[in-house]
């Protein structure tokens, strides 16, 4: 059996016992006749007990980052090399990311990975990146349930207001969201942070509701309209 040990793990954001699934120790040193420098890089692949996340565990530590102590009782001199720890991936919470989004990695993997990389951007302040994120994460949505794929983003949110699938209000703030990653996508608009959280988060609340609850999706069958004959083309307004 394998040791377990304690470490941060990146989703529960604390500190638990892990089961270490492998090891690696990469002891260095570089000397040039006149210098010499040491260290050590420690690798794990380990598992938290609790949530069962697994992750990658690096403590390192060399001898230029030395600090030096005394003895308490004899007063003699030592020297420590304070340990650098890095978990990959870093912990969830500094990501914003809802604890949910973990589950729609088994229901729906490719939206997981989009909102994966949102957060992903969000979080290094790409708020170009991020809402083209948002918007590919709603069209994904739409897929996911079964909204004709030749619509448009607009016409995908008409259609599930008329599907009684979403609200009007709803449906203004989702537009909002489709509009910003259309945008930032085609015009290099960047929401500030402020004007992001509103955005992600309406869309939270749909994805929530729609995907994770998975509650009005079953009344779906049968209500989003019918592929248009001439889909991709909107009508032009009369003038
Ligand atoms: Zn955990």
């Amino acid at each position: 059996m394998a040791d377990a040990f304690r470490a941060h793990c990146p989703r529960c954001d604390g500190v638990r016992n892990c089961i270490i699934h492998g090891a690696f120790d990469q002891p260095w040193h570089v000397e040039d006749g006149r210098n010499f420098m040491e260290g050590q890089t420690d690798h794990k692949l380990v598992q938290c007990a609790g949530c069962e996340t697994v992750f990658y565990y690096k403590s390192s530590w060399d001898s230029e980052d030395c600090d030096y102590e005394s003895h308490p009782v004899t007063g003699v001199p030592i020297s420590a090399y304070p340990k650098t720890i890095e978990t990959y991936p870093i912990p969830e919470k500094k990501s914003h990311k809802p604890d949910w989004i973990w589950s729609i990695g088994q229901i729906d993997p490719q939206l997981y990975r989009i909102l994966d990389e949102t957060y992903k951007a969000r979080e290094i302040n790409s708020f170009i990146l991020a809402s083209v994120g948002l918007r590919t994460a709603f069209d994904r949505v739409t897929e996911f349930l079964k909204v004709d794929v030749n619509l448009t983003l607009e016409q995908k949110v008409s259609a599930l207001l008329a599907s009684g699938f979403i609200g009007e209000t709803e449906a203004n703030t989702l537009r909002v969201v489709t509009d910003a990653g259309s945008a930032a996508a085609h015009r290099g608009w960047a929401p500030d942070e402020k004007a992001f959280k509103v955005l992600i988060a309406t869309l939270e609340q749909f994805i929530y509701r729609v995907v994770v609850t998975g509650k009005a999706a079953l009344d779906l069958t049968g209500v989003i309209p019918p592929r248009p004959t001439s889909p991709k083309k909107k009508p032009k307004p009369a003038p």
